[in-house]
């Protein structure tokens, strides 16, 4: 089976965890929520935690990595995959030595060969993935603060994407936020704005045969579904239906996504 199976657990500032099945087995990308709601939204889709044995890390920033899973990764020998530059900051925050797999540009998960693409962000950066399969290529990519070129040379010929779309930015000018973290969040630095996003989405899209385009990590504060969708179907109309957006209280549907394959939900 090649087809890729993806869904989210829930994606925002309080928690992101998504799951995608890879040649048959579940990957977890991030870890940012607690075991019991972990299992609980798993649940929703059939997966249980005996299920998973790796670990894909964007970055250690607490909604991504929460450390309450050091132990229980160690005790079930779970693989944790960690780029090489936040390997130590991954050891600061308790993760034993002996979980961590670290790569640099490239990794191998279950047979299917996963691109990691290094952002710019912060001090340590970001990491994106292009998981492929011999027949499906799936990108994943969020808190990026800006869309770097390099997204945009490498995220080619997907079948399915993933990509942060953070806020509005009418409703992020207005909010009653300190000027400073209005700053932190729209410099650059922090999130993607949902124009930004999707700004990428259309270029990615003119390059690619999206059959699932999947919006992560939605400002509870700064932004809307309804605003989301609005923009989705005044400029990228024929994809519409493509569209998910997650939310951080519960789990996305799952998305099955197969090579020039109409897709199931
Ligand atoms: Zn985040």
């Amino acid at each position: 089976m090649n087809n890729l199976e993806f869904f989210v657990l829930g994606s925002g500032s309080s928690g992101n965890c998504s799951l995608l099945r890879v040649n048959g087995n579940w990957v977890m990308i991030d870890c940012g929520f607690s075991m019991k709601q972990t299992k609980e939204r798993m649940r929703t889709h059939g997966v249980q935690l005996e299920q998973i044995q790796d670990v894909v890390l964007t970055h250690l920033d607490r909604d991504h990595f929460n450390p309450v899973w050091c132990r229980s990764f160690l005790l079930r020998g779970i693989r944790v995959h960690i780029h090489e530059s936040h390997v130590p900051r991954a050891i600061r925050a308790g993760l034993d030595a002996s979980c961590i797999c670290a790569f640099k540009n490239q990794l191998e998960l279950h047979g299917a060969d996963v691109e990691a693409v290094h952002f710019a962000h912060d001090v340590l950066g970001t990491i994106g993935f292009i998981f492929n399969t011999s027949s499906t290529r799936f990108g994943f990519a969020t808190d990026l603060g800006r869309v770097p070129q390099n997204l945009l040379d490498r995220f080619v010929n997907l079948d399915g994407i993933a990509l942060e779309s953070n806020y509005d930015s009418t409703m992020q000018e207005m909010s009653n936020r300190p000027e400073s973290l209005k700053s932190r969040i729209m410099d650059g630095e922090g999130h993607l704005s949902n124009e930004q996003s999707l700004a990428a989405i259309c270029h990615i899209a003119s390059k690619s045969d999206l059959q699932h385009i999947v919006l992560l990590h939605l400002s509870r504060q700064c932004n809307s579904p309804q605003i989301i969708r609005d923009l989705y179907q005044d400029n990228l109309a024929h994809l519409y239906k493509s569209v998910t957006i997650t939310c951080q209280d519960r789990c996305s549907r799952l998305l099955s996504i197969a090579n020039n394959v109409e897709s199931t939900a």
